[in-house]
């Protein structure tokens, strides 16, 4: 994820709003098949994690192999820090293997485009021809939703939602952003929306996962442009004990 405005008069819809609202924890069960393949595509290291950590890590208990498709490296998450792109983009792919291990996920496959963070939406073709190799009718492909409100969480999503429908592949979309700019009762399309309940062991898991992100969680040094990408109140509206997918994310 990049660096969100994270200061605090610009924290995005609280998540006692969310839970409130009490919309969310009404929704339908996604439905799912045990051991169906799993194509996860993550514009930045942490974004497969934050959306679905619990659904690819119970879905991975059924036997189904799990694919991260990892776009960028996530360098860009601290412009102007004294840490800098280069070393972000040696330290956030080595956190997404530790976070794959706290979800008991080591076998998962992780392909790595190497594309700029960023500017994904210059590249959008490669990641649907990336894509068109490795999803078919039997695969379940889960992508950043294409209405996120992040250039290159849309792009994944566009991207994901072409080359699925060329597969014959079952696309379900992952809300990252939207659940800071969205509120519950406008923004997200929870008519299409289904829920994933997680149980103790896999929100602990997720959680556990999510800290594996040190480089998003901690602040980098002093300065403001060193400051943690995901904060305490970014993270509570992924360690719910539930997630939210979108079957079908056009509006
Ligand atoms: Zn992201």
């Amino acid at each position: 994820m990049r660096a969100l405005d994270v200061s605090p008069t610009a924290l995005g819809t609280p998540e006692e709003v969310w839970l409130a609202d009490g919309r969310l924890e009404a929704l339908p069960l996604l439905r799912w098949t045990a051991g169906v393949p799993v194509v996860v595509v993550a514009p930045h290291p942490d974004d497969e994690t934050l959306g679905a950590g619990g659904l690819l890590r119970a879905a991975h208990r059924t036997g189904s192999p799990i694919t991260i498709v990892a776009v960028t490296d996530g360098e860009a998450s601290h412009p102007g820090s004294s840490t800098s792109p280069a070393e972000l983009r040696r330290r956030r792919p080595v956190e997404t293997t530790e976070a794959m291990h706290r979800l008991g996920l080591d076998d998962a496959t992780v392909v790595r485009c190497g594309l700029p963070d960023g500017g994904v939406e210059a590249h959008e073709h490669q990641i649907e021809h990336t894509l068109r190799l490795l999803l078919s009718s039997e695969t379940v492909c889960l992508a950043t939703w294409r209405h996120d409100g992040h250039p290159d969480h849309e792009a994944v999503g566009r991207a994901a939602s072409a080359a699925a429908s060329a597969c014959g592949a079952r696309l379900v979309e992952i809300p990252i952003w939207a659940w800071h700019w969205a509120t519950p009762s406008a923004g997200l399309p929870l008519d299409h929306a289904r829920r994933w309940p997680l149980d103790d062991a896999d929100r602990a898991a997720k959680a556990r996962a999510i800290r594996a992100y040190r480089s998003q969680i901690e602040p980098l040094g002093p300065g403001p442009a060193d400051r943690a990408g995901l904060p305490p109140a970014v993270r509570a509206r992924f360690e719910r004990p539930f997630e939210v997918l979108l079957e079908d994310g056009r509006p």
